[in-house]
C-alpha cells in the first residue's frame, strides 16, 4: 500500500510551498487509495512557533487534505509528534553506534566554534570519530554532554534514484559526519525523519528539492539498518517573479505567500489548491485546467511532476480565483462575502441584487468593498462623463432631455425591479427618437457617476431603489 506523509516543522505560517508539498503527498497516496500521514517535526526546540501546529491542522482541514493518521486522529504508528517519540530515537542511535555507523562526540561548543572560525566551510574534523571504548565509557560515566554523529564512509559514492530528478550521486568524502542526536537529547531532523519514515511504513517521501542533495546521507542510514529505502519524490523549486522580470525563490517580497494571508485576502481555498496543483505538475491529457480535489486524486501521477522550477504567478492565481468566484451559486457567495464586507450597507440598497451583480465582477472577495462603493455613495463626476462616441452623445442638451423624460417616467414607476424599469424606459426611445442604448447610457451615468459599472442602468436602479435613483438623476440635471 502507498503510504505518504506530510511532515512540517511548526516554525511559522503555512507557506504556499509547504501546502503544495502536502497536496502532492496527499494526492500520491490517494491516487492509489493509500494512507496519508501528518507528522509534526518539532525537535528543533528553538525554532518552535506557538500556534503553528494549529495553523497546519486548520489549513489541511480547510483544504480537505484529510489525513488517515496523525495527531488527534491517531493510528497504529503514533505518537505523531516527534517530541513525544524522543526515547525511540535514542534507542536507534545507540544501535547505530553499536553497529559502527555512528559515534559519540564530546567536543565542546568552544572547540567547535574555534574550528569554525579557522575554517567556516570545513565542517566537523571528526575529532571524536576514533575515541577508544574506555575513553567513551569514562566520558559517559562522568556525565560529559555528548552528541551522536553519523559515521560517513570516507571513500566511494552514494547514489539513489529520485522519481522526479533521476539519479543523484554524491562523493562520500563530501558528506559531513552530521549530528543525529543533539546534546539536549532530541534528534535532529536528519535522523528523526528517517527513523519515523521507516517505522511509519512510508513508501514515498515527498518533499521540496532542498533535500535532494542531503538524501544520500539518509539512504546511508537505511542501508546501515538494513532497511528498504523508500521512493523519493522531490518537488521542483517554487519561484516568484521579481520586478525586473527575473525569478528567485518564492518569498514574502513577492506577495502574500502564506495560505492564511491569501484566504484573508479573499482567495478561495479550492482555487488555491487547484492553482498550486499545477505548480510543478501537469495532467497527461486534459482540456481544462480546472480540477476539484477528487479529480486531482484520479489524475495525479508522479510522472506528471516536472523537475523545472515552477513560477508562482499571482496574476494567474487571481484569474483562477475569479473563475471560481463567478461559478459560486449566489447563496454561497452571499455567505462568503459576509466576512469581507466592512462597509455598512444602507437600508435602501437591495443587498442580494447588488452582490449578484458584483459576483461576476470581482476576482477576490476583498475587492467587494471598493466595488460596491458607488452603489452607496454617488461618486463625484464631471458632466463631460456623459459624452460618448459609441452612443453618439456629444450634446449635453440631449442628455438633459433624456434625463428629464426619464425622471418623469421613473417617478411614476412604483415597482423598481429590473424588468419593470426596463419597460418604463423603453418607450422613451421612440418618443425621443433615440436608440435605447443611448437612453440607457445617459441614465446609467446619472445613477452611477461612473463610465464602467457592474450591471446596466436598470440593474443599478434596482439595487439603489427609487428615492436614490430620483435623487441621483436630479443631481445630474443640476449639473447640466
Ligand atoms: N520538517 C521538514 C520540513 O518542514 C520535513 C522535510 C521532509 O518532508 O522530509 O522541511
Amino acid at each position: 500500500m502507498t503510504v505518504t506523509r506530510f511532515a512540517p516543522s511548526p516554525t511559522g505560517y503555512m507557506h504556499i510551498g509547504n501546502l503544495r508539498t502536502a497536496l502532492y503527498s496527499y494526492l500520491i497516496a490517494k491516487h492509489d487509495d493509500g494512507n496519508f500521514i501528518l507528522r509534526i517535526e518539532d525537535t528543533d526546540r528553538e525554532r518552535l512557533v506557538e500556534g503553528a501546529t494549529d495553523v497546519i491542522k486548520s489549513t489541511l482541514a480547510i483544504t480537505g487534505l484529510n489525513y488517515d493518521e496523525g495527531p488527534e486522529v491517531g493510528g497504529e504508528h503514533g505518537p505523531y509528534v516527534q517530541s513525544e517519540r524522543k526515547a525511540i530515537y535514542m534507542e536507534y542511535a545507540k544501535k547505530l553506534v553499536d553497529m559502527g555507523y555512528a559515534y559519540y562526540c564530546f567536543c565542546t561548543k568552544e572547540r567547535l566554534e574555534e574550528l569554525h572560525s579557522e575554517d567556516a566551510t570545513g565542517g566537523y574534523d571528526r575529532h571524536c570519530r576514533n575515541l577508544s571504548k574506555e575513553e567513551i565509557e569514562k566520558n559517559l560515566a562522568s556525565g560529559i554532554p555528548f552528541v551522536i554523529r553519523q559515521k560517513m564512509p570516507l571513500e566511494g559514492t552514494t547514489s539513489y534514484v529520485d522519481s522526479v530528478f533521476g539519479e543523484i550521486s554524491m562523493n562520500n568524502s563530501e558528506l559531513q559526519d552530521q549530528i543525529l542526536m543533539k546534546a539536549d537529547g532530541y534528534p535532529t531532523y536528519n535522523f528523526a525523519h528517517v527513523i519515523d519514515d521507516y517505522l511509519m511504513g512510508v513508501t514515498h517521501v515527498v518533499r521540496g528539492s532542498e533535500y535532494l542533495t542531503s538524501t544520500p546521507k539518509y539512504v546511508l542510514l537505511y542501508d546501515a539498518f538494513g532497511w528498504e529505502r523508500p521512493n523519493y519524490v522531490h518537488l521542483p523549486l517554487l519561484m516568484g517573479k521579481n520586478e525586473d522580470g527575473s525569478v528567485s525563490k518564492l518569498s514574502k517580497r513577492h506577495g502574500a505567500v502564506s495560505f492564511q494571508d491569501l484566504v484573508r485576502d479573499g482567495y478561495l481555498p479550492e482555487a488555491i489548491i487547484n492553482y498550486i496543483a499545477l505548480l510543478g505538475w501537469c495532467p497527461k491529457q486534459s482540456e481544462t485546467e480546472f480540477f476539484t480535489l477528487d479529480e486531482l486524486k484520479t489524475l495525479f501521477t508522479i510522472d506528471g511532476v516536472s523537475k523545472s522550477p515552477a513560477v508562482f504567478d499571482f496574476e494567474k492565481l487571481l484569474w483562477f480565483n475569479g473563475e471560481y468566484i463567478h461559478k459560486l451559486d449566489d447563496e454561497k457567495f452571499y455567505e462568503l462575502s459576509k466576512e469581507f464586507i466592512k462597509t455598512s450597507i444602507p437600508a435602501n440598497i437591495n443587498k442580494d441584487r447588488m452582490l449578484t451583480l458584483l459576483k461576476t465582477r470581482v476576482s477576490k472577495l476583498s475587492e467587494l468593498d471598493e466595488k460596491m462603493e458607488f452603489f452607496i455613495n454617488l461618486p463625484e463626476y464631471e458632466k463631460e462623463l456623459f459624452f460618448n462616441k459609441k452612443n453618439k452623445i456629444s450634446d449635453l442638451g440631449v442628455v438633459k432631455t433624456v434625463l428629464e423624460a426619464a425622471l418623469e417616467v421613473l417617478s411614476d414607476t412604483n415597482s423598481f425591479d429590473n424588468d419593470t424599469l426596463f419597460n418604463s424606459l423603453m418607450p422613451l426611445s421612440e418618443k425621443l427618437g433615440m436608440k435605447t442604448g443611448a437612453i440607457m447610457w445617459c441614465v446609467r451615468i446619472a445613477v452611477s457617476g461612473m463610465a464602467a459599472t457592474p450591471g446596466g442602468a436598470t440593474e443599478i436602479m434596482e439595487v439603489i431603489g427609487k428615492d436614490e435613483t430620483l435623487s441621483r438623476i436630479g443631481k445630474a440635471l443640476a449639473k447640466l
